[in-house]
This record gives C-alpha cells, structure tokens and sequence, in this order.
C-alpha cells in the first residue's frame, strides 16, 4: 500500500485527493494509464505540456542518450555543446529578432529571469529609473517571487506579503456579458486595452515603467482571450513609452495556437517571450527566456569582455538532458508537422465545444486553437464546486482527464488528438451536464 502522508501535493486539495488518490501510473501517446489498469484520455495535455503526447519514442531516446552520455556539465565559466544546440532550435521557431535565449528550468524561473533581464536591461542601458512592472489581473506568471507579484490571482498572492514593490496590474479583458460564446477572439473589448496609457499618464510617469508583462491567451485563470486588436494596441503603447512588452507563452507556445507561439498567431511580437512546459514535450524541466538580439547586446557592450555581463542563472540553465530533450522535441514539432495539425484540427475542436451550449449550467464557451474554456454557474455559496464535481466524474466515470479552475472547465488536448477522441472529450463532458444535480 502507498505511503501518500509525506508528499505535501502542489496546489491540490491534499487531504481531499489522499482520501481517494487518482494515480497515474503509466503515459502513451493520447493517453494515461491509472494504478487500477483504466486508460484516461488526456484532455489537458498533462498541464498544457505534453504537446507531442506522452512518451514520443525519439524524445525518450534522446533522453536516454543524454543520460548515459553527460549526466550534468556546469554553464556557469564553462559550456556543452546541447545548450547551444537546443537555444538554437529554440530560435528557429522564435520570431524574427528575438534571438538570444536564456534557460532556466520551469515556467516561473523564466517568468523572473525575463523580469530580471527587463530591468538590468534598462539600468544598464543608464535609465535606472524605469523600475515599475505592470502584469493583469487573472494573470498567472508562475509562483516566483516576481511571478506572484506581476501575476493577478489573489489566493496566489495574499499569504506572501508584497512580493515586488512598484507593480500595478491592468483589468483582465473578459467580458462575458457582451461577449459570451465567442468562436475565437471576441470582438468586443479591444479598448481594454487603452487603461495601460491612462495609468501610465494618471498615475505612474511612464518613464518609470520597465516592462508590461501579460499571457497573450490567459489560460490558468480560465482561457480568457484577447479581444480583437487588444493585444496590437498593447505593442503601441508600450513603443510610444519605451516599454518591454513581455508574452508569457508558457501556455500558447509551441503549436498550442496552430502556430509556434501567440505572437505568430496575433501578430504581434514582444520584446520577450517567456516559455517553459511544451519547449521539452514536458518530459525534463525547463523554461527560456527568449530575447530581442539588441537587448541582449547591450548588456555584451556595457561590460569590459572579461566580467559577467547579467548576474543570473541557475545550477541547471541548459541542463544535458533538458537541452537534449528540447533538441529532440523541437525535432519532432517540425518533422511531424504537429502546429500545423493544431491548426487544421481547430475548427473541428470549436464545433465540439460550442456543441455544449445549451446544457444545464453552462454560461460561456471560449476558444482559440487547441484551448478551451466552459464556464459553468457555480453552486451558490461553493465556488468552484460544480466544475470539481464534473472533474471528478470525469476521470471515475468517463476516463477523461480535464482541468479545472473556479468554475471553469479548461481544456488543452496533446496536438495530435483525433477526431474520435475530440468527440470523447467532449462527449463526457456534456453526458455528466446534462445529469448534473
Ligand atoms: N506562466 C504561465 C502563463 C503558466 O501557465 C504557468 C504554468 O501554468 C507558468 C508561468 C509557471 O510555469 P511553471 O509551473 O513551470 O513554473
């Protein structure tokens, strides 16, 4: 019998899950295995990770390899040649320009590296004074100190004091209201985007302001999108005041989108990009930071060529088995053609999930790409309650793997999901609706 007391589990309800463990034993393509031997169609992609699937043979070779080959080489004074490998891998799915890449192991660490390179960026360039960040509410940039602070979810953020000095958050641009049951981007809402110019001016001076940090699709707090030319006027603002604009794309990076990230999708490119999750098909940990070529050169040109330009980094920037890993990985994206998979399987996706309006307690239907989001009316008195209850049945009674947050269900299949298993998913969902209490 399984000793479940020691591990204290990560954002879960710990005795809830201890009274009745769901346990995954085993992983292959579509699916997982559970310790009682049922498979579960993974309808989330692990955590919006494992977007090649589970346990691709070439990634788990590559692996493999690695690990009998150079278990571990420091990076700090010192190099091996997977790094460099997989950092240009990396940039050759990374718009043009943003070019220099800065690993660290998971999707907070890249959040604060990103965070970090934007306000040395700007005090070594001479303009110290920029030092504010600005994130959005609902926003989820991981659990880092910097994170929490630019991030917008309050039970993320009230236990730990004030994380940052100097942040402000703009409103989410959710409007369910006018835009209810949108098919893609909403067409209402882009104007949300004005509030970043009007604190600027109201309340900040924007040449205090160091880097506007923002999820070009807001996926944890429940897939909120960008209504149509928010995100454009966001890129204007932050050029007319010399601002960063950073895009966590921890979520919508690789193929999530159809594209290799958000900004191919909306057409926007950030000063940044900051992705983790999906860079190794989430197989070994790891994050990057991925820069503007000229941001990174001002800190080659400021430094005499013998000192350390940027006094960062983690024992496992790079590690041989990430970077061997995200090599592998990134291989696989492009010789399997998996974004462009996404993109053709998306509509199909859309029609599935929009086939749910109408069913008890369903209040808003969002999507974009592979992503969705159902927001259902919640049992009064218990947040988040129902879209637990569906969570539960869905993985006893149906063998499906979805996630929720509050009462919203999200879902973020692996990108070489079927027809069949896109009409599994949402086949579950609406059976346990349509019978909810
Ligand atoms: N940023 C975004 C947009 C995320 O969705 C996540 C995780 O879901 C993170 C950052 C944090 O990543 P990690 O859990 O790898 O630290």
């Amino acid at each position: 019998m399984l000793n479940t007391d020691h591990f204290w589990m990560p954002f879960t309800a710990n005795r809830q899950f201890k009274s009745k463990p769901r346990m995954l034993v085993a992983a292959s393509g579509m699916h997982y295995t559970t310790d009682d031997g049922r498979q579960i169609l993974d309808g989330t992609a692990g955590l919006w990770c494992s977007n090649a699937g589970h346990c691709h043979p070439k990634i788990t070779e590559a692996i493999r390899h690695q690990a009998g080959k150079m278990d571990f080489a420091p990076v700090f004074q010192m190099g091996h040649p997977q790094a460099f490998e997989a950092a240009s891998a990396l940039v050759s799915l990374a718009p043009e320009g943003l070019n220099r890449v800065f690993f660290c192991n998971d999707g907070s660490e890249a959040v604060d590296s990103a965070l970090k390179i934007a306000l040395a960026y700007h005090r070594v360039r001479g303009d110290g004074m920029r030092h504010r960040l600005i994130g959005r509410e609902r926003a989820y940039h991981g659990v880092g100190f910097g994170g929490i602070a630019v991030g917008g979810i309050a039970g993320n953020r009230k236990h730990f004091g004030p994380a940052l000095p100097g942040v402000d958050h703009l409103r989410h641009p959710l409007n369910i209201a006018k835009n209810a049951f949108s098919k893609g981007l909403p067409e209402h809402g882009a104007e949300m985007a004005d509030e970043l110019e009007q604190r600027l001016l109201a309340l900040h001076d924007p040449a205090t302001v160091a880097a506007v940090i923002v999820e070009p699709l807001q996926g944890s707090t429940g897939v909120i999108l960008p209504p149509k030319g928010y995100l454009q006027k966001i890129r204007a603002i932050c050029d007319k005041y010399g601002i960063l604009l950073i895009f966590d794309e921890v979520i919508t990076g690789f193929g999530r989108l159809g594209t290799p990230f958000g900004a191919d999708y909306f057409g926007v490119v950030p000063d940044m990009i900051v992705c983790a999750k999906g860079l190794t098909n989430a197989t070994v940990p790891m994050g990057a930071a991925i820069v503007r070529q000229d941001i990174h050169d001002t800190f080659m040109s400021m430094a005499p060529e013998n000192t350390i330009e940027f006094f960062h980094g983690y024992t496992y920037t790079g590690h041989p088995l990430a970077s061997a890993a995200a090599v592998a990985t990134i291989d696989v994206y492009k010789s399997e053609h998996l974004f462009e998979r996404a993109a053709a399987m998306a509509p199909y996706f859309e029609q599935a999930a929009h086939s749910l309006r109408g069913l008890p307690y369903v209040k808003d239907i969002r999507n974009l790409g592979l992503v969705c989001g159902i927001e259902l009316d919640g049992v009064p008195g218990k947040p988040g309650m129902r879209a637990f209850d569906v969570f539960l049945k869905a993985f006893w009674e149906k063998g499906v793997l979805i996630r929720t947050t509050g009462d919203i269900i999200a879902l973020s299949p692996p990108l070489i999901i079927e027809k069949s298993q896109i009409d599994q998913l949402f086949g579950a969902i609406g059976d346990i609706l349509k019978t909810q209490k």
